[in-house]
């Protein structure tokens, strides 16, 4: 399975995303997570990124792209499948994507387009709190974890609100996904390899219905 997963920030790419490698084992890409990784540690790109990543901005290009060409080069598992979550967003991102997975000959299957409309956004992202020790997605009201304030998949007791996920930011983020970021459902439309899916659904049945596509084309191998 190789898989592009696109859409607008709280549509739920990163909920599909662990809901689908539990059920095949192949590697998760997110650049949010990449680019935190990076804050976290203070490396210069993640210096560099945090005014963008705080204002809810597009980190330049020239800086995701390096990211993601050298996180995809050293990942010997991109054999295995591979799923990218928040990659591309600019049109310029998409096509320098196409040139990498062409050069290690694992071009995209299936890009999942994930639509919500903004309101709901604001409500599922103001909402969000993760799981700090393995990344499990939760939601205050719409998802809350059994026990409060402790993760139902790997028991920590640290679920996090991201700085991000605050109204004014989370708007901010949705101007720019309309400005920048919507203009790749027509370029990947244009390969036909573009599957829209209500990102309103429940994640289970959006898994559901993506994996008896995925069955589909590839009936032997559940790559
Ligand atoms: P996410 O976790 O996908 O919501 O990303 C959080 C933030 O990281 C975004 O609001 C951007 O500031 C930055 N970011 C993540 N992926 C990209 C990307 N492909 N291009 C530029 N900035 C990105």
């Amino acid at each position: 399975m190789k898989i592009v997963l696109l859409g607008p920030p709280g549509a739920g790419k990163g909920t599909l995303a662990g809901l689908l490698k539990k059920d095949r084992s192949v590697l998760h890409i997110s650049t949010g997570d990449l680019l935190r990784e990076e804050m976290k540690n203070e490396t210069l790109l993640g210096q560099e990124a945090k005014s963008y990543v705080d204002k809810g901005e597009l980190v330049p290009d020239s800086l995701v792209i390096k990211l993601i060409e050298n996180t995809i080069n050293k990942s010997s598992e991109m054999d295995q499948g591979y799923l990218l979550d928040g990659f591309p967003r600019t049109v310029s991102q998409a096509e320098e994507l196409d040139v990498i997975l062409r050069k290690i000959g694992r071009p995209v299957d299936y890009v999942i387009y994930m639509d919500a409309d903004p309101e709901v956004i604001v409500h599922r992202l103001t909402g969000r709190r993760i799981c700090r020790d393995c990344g499990a997605v939760y939601h205050q009201i719409n998802r809350p974890p059994k026990v409060p304030g402790v993760c139902d998949v790997c028991g920590g007791n640290d679920l996090y609100q991201r700085t991000d996920d605050n109204e004014k930011t989370i708007r901010n983020r949705m101007d720019v996904y309309l400005k920048n970021t919507l203009p790749i459902v027509e370029y990947y439309k244009n390969k036909n390899i573009l599957v829209k899916v209500d990102g309103t659904q429940p994640a289970e049945s959006i898994q559901k219905y993506i994996s008896t596509l995925l069955d589909e084309k590839f009936p032997q191998h559940k790559d």
